[in-house]
């Protein structure tokens, strides 16, 4: 149902805005414009793939990452096809790994139901895995130049600060105000002004200049027009929410290495973090503030053990949890078999780059390689107690 929030100079705001954004967009490898399809500004499998992996990740990192997921993936029914464990390691270093496998269920509906072909309407879009009204909109609007609103957390700060809304991050009730209000604008400006240009243009000017915390107002085009901006409240908008607490989880790793240079990998629960991921060995301890201690690591992992070697502590944030990592470099009593269970394989170094790994255990991994002597200032080996 279209809304009656009064929006004044919402075509105004939207003019400025597009005129803005066409003069000084980035250049981003998913904003190339389509040639020879009528009807269909940019490609709409790099902006899907491209929406998906932006998600609560920074641009900088999904410029890193698009060409080659897409160089691994180059159409709908390449990544359609393909199976999960080739699409979660070209996803590596991007995160959130359920994103990765709804764009693949997403990939393998629109070859099943849509014949390959990305839905233009925001409906059908909406219908997809991991598609919401933000992403289905943004599609439709991008790609096939729909005059749709779309709100994401950059626009919703742009139009809170703009119409000096005190408005509270992620609060329901101004989320529904920002959609109303971002509908509003595009009603005002549909046939006059860009509807795609607008969007995207609230989009970067969120991401660039009225960014979170302190906006760059003497450099935004919208100063003119801003209530924030005016009444100096811009800095404390959306204010904060109260917060839960992180848990906390404690993981030891084992970085263990045959002789022939293979490590041993093992593959992660379902469901939970980092779901179905493959890892070096690790004991993973919730509900407790501290590491497991070396004799009880060395005990849970089962093997013989002649001497573990720390290696590293770092931690690792998630949306919800703070994960302390040790990691440690274990060495094998000389007499142990074979470390190996159903859920632990030992893996060639040229196989990680096909395997799914999160990111902290990429790390890891890499240190190991590298790592073939104690560094400088790093623990000296401790030798187990028999
Ligand atoms: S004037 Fe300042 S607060 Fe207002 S939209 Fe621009 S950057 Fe944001």
């Amino acid at each position: 149902m279209r809304s009656t929030v009064p929006v004044p100079g919402s075509r105004e705001i939207a003019r400025v805005i597009a005129d803005w954004f066409s003069r000084g967009a980035r250049d981003l490898p998913w904003r190339r414009e389509a040639v020879g399809d009528p009807g269909v500004r940019r490609d709409p499998y790099r902006v899907l793939v491209s929406e998906i992996m932006l998600q609560q990740t920074q641009v900088s990192r999904v410029v890193e990452r698009f060409d080659p997921f897409l160089a691994h993936f180059p159409t709908i029914d390449r990544l359609a096809e393909a199976d999960e464990a080739s699409v979660l390691a070209a996803w590596s270093g991007l995160g959130y790994y359920r994103r990765a496998r709804l764009l693949h269920a997403a990939a393998r509906h629109i070859q099943r139901e849509h014949d390959g072909r990305i839905p233009t309407d925001p409906a059908r879009l909406a219908e997809l895995p991991g598609v919401g009204r933000y992403t289905a909109g943004a599609v439709a609007c991008f790609a096939f130049g729909a005059s749709v609103p779309i709100v994401d957390g950059n626009i919703a700060r742009v139009l809170f600060r703009v119409f000096d809304r005190r408005a509270v991050q992620g609060d329901a009730a101004d989320m529904r105000w920002a959609w109303e209000t971002a509908d509003q604008i595009v009603r005002a400006s549909s046939g006059h002004v860009p509807i795609p240009a607008i969007n995207e243009g609230l989009m970067e000017l969120g991401a660039t200049v009225c960014v979170p915390g302190e906006p760059r107002c003497s450099r935004c085009p919208l100063a003119a027009l801003c209530a924030g901006g005016a009444a100096g409240t811009a800095n404390q908008i959306p204010s904060p929410r109260k917060t839960t607490a992180r848990k906390s989880v404690f993981c030891s790793t084992a970085l263990i290495m045959d002789r022939r240079g293979r490590i041993l990998l093992e593959r992660r629960p379902s469901p939970g973090m980092w779901s179905l991921m493959w890892q070096a060995p690790t004991l993973e301890r919730e509900g407790v503030r501290r590491h497991a201690g070396a004799a009880r690591f060395a005990a849970w992992l089962g093997v013989g053990v002649s001497a573990l070697e720390r290696l590293a502590r770092f931690r690792h944030q998630t949306s919800h949890r703070t994960v302390h990592f040790e990691c440690w470099r274990v060495r094998l009593d000389a007499s142990q078999a074979r470390p190996i269970s159903a859920s632990r394989r030992w893996v060639e170094p040229g196989e990680l780059p096909g395997i799914g790994l999160s990111s902290p255990q990429a790390r890891m991994i890499a240190s190991a390689f590298s790592a073939s002597s104690p560094r400088r200032g790093s623990p000296r080996a401790r030798t187990l107690p028999r």
